[in-house]
């Protein structure tokens, strides 16, 4: 155990509890590939990394994990083959995947959820899924010299869509049926997002001592958001509110206004698609009048009448959410 010695001088700390944890790394850029450092040396159990990305050169300014002869190999397989050198103690699984398409067994048997996502849609999917699955998720984020950490306990501290700053924009362009969801309309392509060394390491710092101390009910934990600016250094820390219509993991919704706009010509199907994103759902149903709607029936005033109030069901959603119909001639 004298690997360990220097940090279990700390007072409260418990190693034997950090040896038995087991962290799930969502994305394993450049906050990602840090935390799964982090842990890596402190001698945590298990380390479950998921990116389906591969090494780009402009990713070398600040993943100290990867080297030049590593562009275009998995982010996963590179940051395991060099992390299990740094300590071959720790269980280190790799998974080049998408989140949404690895084993599901490998979320609920992490005790906690990190993620360093640069995708806004990827962030609300883990959200749900996190709060679907009562485990704590640590999530971060960064834009330049700002840099933000949110710590979310399922029904204690709020979720990512408890949060009424961002996600309308969004939300709006997927209740519409001319947004982006549609398959006939390729997505732009968003610009790189400036990112440096330095505030990897910051933020990236911040959400594994997060982690460690949960693990360890350590300290007093970060309640529940910070905003970091590295301009002028300095750090505040909101304390955010849970919404108690959050469509996620609110006790009430309060939808019966949520208008939702369908086309002639459209397919249950794809409604359910635009339905899933909007609220960051896995596999939801469409029911109207207690009849689950099959996905190939195509959406016309005999089908799907405006006015018509429609109960989406999901694993994840505690209760249906009711949506009102409304046509696009109306
Ligand atoms: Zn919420």
């Amino acid at each position: 155990m004298s690997r360990y010695d220097r940090q279990m001088r700390i007072e409260g700390w418990d190693q034997e509890k950090v040896s038995k944890a087991t962290v799930l790394v969502a994305g394993v850029g450049a906050l990602g590939s840090f935390i799964a450092t982090n842990m890596t040396l402190s001698g945590i159990g298990q380390l479950i990394l998921v990116d389906m990305d591969t090494i780009e050169t402009s990713n070398l300014n600040r993943q100290l994990l990867f080297r030049k002869r590593d562009v275009r190999k998995y982010k996963t397989e590179v940051a395991a083959k060099v992390l299990r050198r740094l300590n071959p103690d720790i269980d280190i699984v790799s998974l080049p995947e998408r989140l949404e398409t690895i084993k599901r067994t490998h979320y609920e048997k992490a005790d906690v959820i990190v993620a360093g996502l640069d995708s806004f849609d990827a962030r609300r999917w883990l959200n749900s899924l996190s709060v679907h699955l009562k485990k704590p998720l640590i999530s971060g984020g960064m834009y330049g010299l700002m840099g933000h950490v949110q710590r979310i306990i399922p029904y204690d501290t709020p979720c990512f869509e408890c949060q009424p700053l961002i996600s309308q924009e969004k939300l709006s362009q997927a209740c519409s049926p001319l947004g982006e969801m549609r398959k006939d309309q390729p997505k732009k392509p968003e610009a790189p997002m400036p990112a440096v060394a330095t505030m990897s390491m910051i933020i990236a710092g911040i959400i594994s001592q997060e982690t460690m101390k949960h693990i360890m009910k350590l300290g007093e934990p970060l309640d529940n958001y910070l905003f970091y600016d590295g301009k002028s250094n300095t750090t505040t820390v909101l304390h955010l509110e849970r919404k108690f219509n959050c469509p996620v993991c609110g006790d009430f919704y309060a939808l019966d206004e949520a208008t939702l706009t369908v086309e002639d010509g459209e397919t249950i199907g794809e409604l359910t698609t635009r339905v899933a994103f909007a609220f960051g759902l896995a596999d939801p149903k469409l029911m109207l009048k207690g009849v689950i709607l099959d996905k190939e029936i195509v959406i016309s005033k005999k089908t799907l009448k405006s006015g018509s109030k429609l109960f989406v069901m999901d694993e994840r959603l505690a209760k249906p959410l009711k949506l009102l119909i409304q046509t696009h001639k109306d």
